[in-house]
């Protein structure tokens, strides 16, 4: 059994103790001590990371025969006296989310009777799951309520009893453990049997944010963050909001319907560009049907045209095709290049078997028709695409 010294003391970050073992495993090396600070995985919350003997800590796991193993990047000797360091850092971020979940569990149990059936803490933000959904007036009761806790500094005390005793408590979640149970007291407020590393009193959670929230499994899943990640959520929005805000020249509260109007406006300019493409696809059409070259009674139009997109092309060929004894391949002269093939129903030539010569020559999709067809993703010299288009429709 490893004496874990953050069962007693969660602010201890540098200690020294014997090493009992130290054996290969895998690039690493799996090594136990007399006693450590290093708090595993376990009960949600993620290992600690630090040095151990001047080699640097991976991992920190848990093992069921009570042994904790740190998984450290070289070998130390067994037997001999290490010093080892925490990285405190990580430890407090991980101690303000985690005893901000006891105290904002609590809230969403007394305020709303929603109960925690799970909690993760990840890397940016922490989350609870809650049995049954909440409201979002529910949510900021709750916030609200645990905020009061956490400026009130009370105490967060650990004690150990048997779970006999634990029976008979008041605790938030009973415990499935037997033996010992460590109990956490945010006082007044929250008990319950966790292993976890806690701040001392509520003031050192500093803020519980919640910062999101959906449904999930029938309940709801609330993201927040405590402390240091709540202020780095803050900066993080803030600079969000404030270059938002400086695009669109207009207030935070501005915003929303700002961005609503930018989408109606961007809306209606569309369809007048696509109302004027049509109108021009018309007359663009009819030039190249005067310039083309007729091969015996044949309108030949194979072109490249700046600055239409798909549909744009679309309506140009099928202007083309309008006409008696004309046939068009148009392209864009953006690359990778869209085509459409189009021929007048008096003129044999199969456009689908013309575009399938074009995609397997320059590469690309596409299909379609005798009539029609169209594709993209070609690639190579236009001048080149456009000669092997006006060869194949002029055969
Ligand atoms: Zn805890």
């Amino acid at each position: 059994m490893t004496d874990r010294l953050y069962y007693t003391d969660a602010y201890a970050v540098e200690f020294d103790a014997d090493v009992t073992a130290c054996a290969p495993a895998g690039d690493r090396f799996a090594v136990t001590l007399s006693a450590t600070a290093f708090y595993p995985t376990s009960g949600g919350q993620p290992h600690d990371l630090g040095q151990l003997g001047g080699r640097a800590v991976m991992d920190v796991v848990d093992e069921e025969d009570g042994r904790l193993v740190h998984l450290i990047d070289g070998p130390l000797d067994a037997g001999t006296r290490v010093h080892g360091a925490i990285d405190w850092a990580r430890r407090f971020d991980h101690m303000q989310q985690h005893t901000g979940q006891h105290v904002l569990s609590a809230a969403f149990e007394t305020i709303c009777k929603a109960r925690t059936e799970s909690f993760h803490l990840g890397t940016t933000s922490a989350t609870i799951d809650l049995g049954r959904p909440v409201s979002a007036q529910e949510i900021a009761a709750a916030e609200d309520d645990a905020n009061r806790v956490v400026w009130q500094d009370r105490d967060v005390c650990v004690r150990f009893v048997s779970a006999e005793e634990a029976a008979t408590l008041p605790l938030r979640k009973e415990s499935g453990r037997t033996g010992m149970l460590r109990l956490v007291d945010v006082t007044d407020y929250d008990l319950s049997a966790c292993g976890g590393t806690h701040v001392a009193r509520t003031g050192g959670i500093g803020l519980i944010s919640v910062t999101g929230w959906e449904k999930f499994k029938g309940g709801t899943r609330v993201e927040f963050r405590c402390g240091g990640r709540a202020l780095a959520q803050l900066r993080e929005w803030r600079d969000a909001l404030a270059a938002a805000n400086r695009a669109l020249s207009v207030s935070a509260a501005e915003l929303a319907p700002a961005i609503e109007r930018l989408q109606d406006e961007n809306k209606a300019l569309a369809r007048s560009v696509r109302a004027f493409q049509e109108q021009l696809a018309g007359h663009v059409a009819a030039g190249l049907v005067t310039t083309a070259a007729r091969v015996g009674d044949r309108v030949v139009v194979a072109q490249a045209l700046d600055g239409w997109d798909a549909v744009g092309l679309k309506a140009i060929a099928a202007s083309v095709a309008a006409t008696p004894g004309a046939c068009a391949a148009v392209f864009s002269t953006s690359q990778p290049a869209l085509v459409v093939v189009a021929r007048a129903a008096d003129v044999p030539v199969d456009a689908g078997a013309v575009l399938k010569g074009l995609v397997a020559q320059f590469g690309g999709k596409g299909g379609g028709k005798a009539d029609l067809a169209q594709g993209g993703g070609l690639t190579g010299d236009v001048a080149a695409i456009v000669e092997a288009a006006r060869a194949a429709l002029a055969q």
